[in-house]
């Protein structure tokens, strides 16, 4: 599939940034059929380029929910998400507009266990790299820079938790997204382990200019936020 004419992944994003924030969400909701939920209920709320953004609030409160509308995961019931001055629903493809923009950290990693770190991190990047020897050199450099240049050939399912998560932060970020969205990257990690996760997160974001949106239940990571955003019953709080 070839990427849309309206989208050129290198330059279409990087021109319109100048017209205002990078993500905006504009009367988002979002109904699940199933339970009858309205999770986000008329959400506004603006990202800009740079910024780092902790999202807060009580379990079912609609973190998640938020989350996938902020990483194009699934599209609102009704409301407007633009991205870099375009909106979202008239991009075409999502999965191709996720490749080359968005890097998604999962609550639960998401890596395939019997695949190595460098095959789980090369998965995403056939849109970004379509040459192999660029995916795989990719993959080792991005390996490499969260500290696992060591372990690029151990299967997932033979790496500790802080190492996958580390792998899943390499995959997130080796097809050079414009924002990396993270849910709960710290929930499974000691404190050391997870002021580590932070600071490469952090290190990423200052060195590459990647907007960081991260979802936690914990204080510690709220707080090295430039902004908090309090979620709670599918609606946005002041903190
Ligand atoms: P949080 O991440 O803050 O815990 P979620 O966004 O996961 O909250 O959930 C918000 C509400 O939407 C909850 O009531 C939850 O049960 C419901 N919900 C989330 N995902 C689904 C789904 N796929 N189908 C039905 N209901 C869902
Ligand atoms: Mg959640």
């Amino acid at each position: 599939m070839s990427v849309p004419q309206n989208l050129s992944p290198d330059e279409s994003v990087k021109r319109n940034l100048d017209a205002g924030p990078l993500i905006e969400l504009r009367g988002v909701s979002k109904h699940y059929a199933d339970g009858d939920v309205d999770a986000l209920k008329r959400v506004d709320l603006a990202i800009h380029e740079g910024e780092f953004v902790a999202i807060v609030g009580p379990s079912g409160g609609g973190k998640s929910t938020l989350l996938n509308m902020l990483s194009a995961l699934d599209e609102p019931t009704s409301g407007e998400v633009w991205f870099a001055g375009k909106l979202l629903s008239q991009q075409g493809s999502l999965d191709q507009f996720r490749a080359h923009h968005i890097g998604f950290i999962f609550q639960s990693y998401h890596l395939l266990p019997n695949l190595t770190a460098q095959e789980n991190v090369q998965l995403t990047m056939f849109d970004t790299h379509p040459k192999v020897s660029e995916r795989k050199a990719e993959a080792i450099r991005w390996l490499q820079r969260v500290g696992l240049g060591d372990r690029v050939n151990h299967r997932a399912d033979r790496l500790s938790i802080g190492q996958r998560q580390r792998v899943a932060i390499a995959r997130a970020c080796a097809g050079g997204p414009s924002v990396i969205l993270a849910d709960e990257p710290t929930g499974a990690l000691d404190r050391a382990r997870g002021d580590e996760v932070m600071d490469l997160l952090d290190q990423i974001r200052k060195e590459d200019g990647t907007t960081l949106v991260v979802v936690t239940h914990d204080d510690r990571v709220a707080q090295r936020a430039d902004r908090i955003i309090y979620i709670c019953d599918g609606m946005l709080r002041a903190v």
